[in-house]
């Protein structure tokens, strides 16, 4: 495949998207998007048993040289000690092989709500996300790219992010997921498509003259885990009124642009409920702030259990769905997953938390869609 080819999506948000700061922005800004897609490209080729350094790891900038890529000079032959992820999204002397930008800007809302800010004594909105309506994303590539990297970057895209992950930040907090809807263009040919075991063989190939050991990542994606859940309301939607309560002394009742979100976008905005619903699953503080990040300015990244928000299923007006991803480690196993889900999937435990003081009964039906579990493994081998 030639340079300059271009790969177009139409994609529908399904949550709101965050590309920028917490002031928000005028844009999508492309830099968040293509960061995301980075970081998975990292992960994908750790679990094909390559390296890659990582811009985000906090230690980064701060490596010496040889502990991070970068290019001197742009000799042949210099590029192949860049690591796989450095070559295709740049470093210092080397430019990204593909421009990625947003066309057709979408409709921009910003989407607050009220809560109690303990400290300041009084009702504050935060947002939540901004960004509604359908946009395109455009992919074109400026360099001549293996067909291995492009294979990865499009399972990255239309199966990691737009199926599982979303993009963006804020993702763990229940930003950034969107479904594809139209496709344009294609990253590779079918008769271009390799095996695992070959793609394996490409990162060893790739890495060969890669010689920094790179600090081991947190998120390995071959320990990750997908699910979604559905959560089945007694009555529609649109008739309850939902809060959100920091401090469960301080009621915000009948947030009207949340209720507006919903009807227009069918978005409900609750991961922040669901995710207090489960973070008191480990009572050793140590082990929750590792499982769930903590609340420093780091707290983002940190988390291991991430929670989207809630989206319109079928046209009942009363279900929605919601996805976690759990990324395991030796600090955080199945049995915890087991013991998250317990807690997840305890009904009156998630109505509590929506309306403390509402009546039992709001949620009929809560539970997790086994056809749509997968792990990282699963999708490294039967999507990439
Ligand atoms: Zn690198
Ligand atoms: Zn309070």
């Amino acid at each position: 495949m030639s340079a300059n080819e271009t790969v177009a999506y139409e994609v529908v948000p399904l949550t709101p998207i965050w590309t920028a700061g917490v002031k928000g922005c005028d844009r999508i800004h492309e830099t968040a998007i293509i960061g995301s897609l980075r970081f998975w490209y990292e992960t994908v080729i750790r679990a094909l048993g390559g390296q890659a350094c990582s811009p985000i790891d906090k230690d980064y900038h701060r490596s010496p040289r040889g502990k991070k890529c970068g290019l001197e000079t742009t000799r042949t032959g210099d590029i192949e000690k860049l690591c796989p992820a450095c070559r295709m999204f740049g470093c210092t002397g080397w430019s990204r092989k593909f421009f990625l930008r947003v066309k057709k800007e979408p409709q921009i809302q910003r989407i607050t709500a009220s809560t109690h800010h303990h400290k300041l004594k009084r009702t504050i909105k935060i947002p939540i996300g901004d960004f509604w309506g359908p946009l395109t994303v455009e992919f074109r590539f400026l360099k001549k790219c293996d067909p291995e990297e492009r294979q990865i970057l499009r399972f990255i895209w239309e199966t990691l992010l737009a199926k599982y992950v979303g993009m963006g930040g804020k993702v763990a907090q229940g930003g950034g997921l969107f479904r594809v809807v139209n496709l344009k263009g294609k990253f590779i040919e079918a008769d271009e498509e390799k095996a695992n075991e070959e793609l394996k063989d490409w990162v060893a190939r790739a890495c060969q003259a890669v010689n920094a050991q790179w600090n081991d990542p947190d998120f390995e994606l071959n320990k990750a885990l997908f699910r979604e859940y559905s959560l089945e309301f007694s009555s529609q939607i649109s008739s309850l009124l939902f809060h959100r309560n920091v401090c469960s002394n301080h009621e915000v009742q009948g947030e009207s642009n949340i209720i507006d979100l919903w009807g227009r976008y069918g978005v409900l905005p609750i991961a922040h409920e669901i995710r207090r619903a489960i973070r008191g699953t480990f009572t050793n503080q140590a082990k929750r702030h590792h499982v769930f990040g903590s609340t420093d300015r780091n707290g983002d990244e940190a988390s291991h259990v991430s929670v989207s928000h809630c989206f319109r299923e079928g046209n009942s007006g009363r279900e929605v769905h919601f996805r976690v991803a759990y990324f395991l480690d030796d600090g955080f196993g199945m049995t915890d997953v087991n013991a998250i889900e317990k807690n997840l999937l305890n009904k009156s435990r998630l109505e509590g938390f929506l309306n403390p003081k509402g009546k039992a009964g709001l949620i009929q039906n809560l539970g997790m869609i086994s056809g749509k579990s997968r792990t990282g493994e699963d999708l490294l081998r039967d999507e990439l």
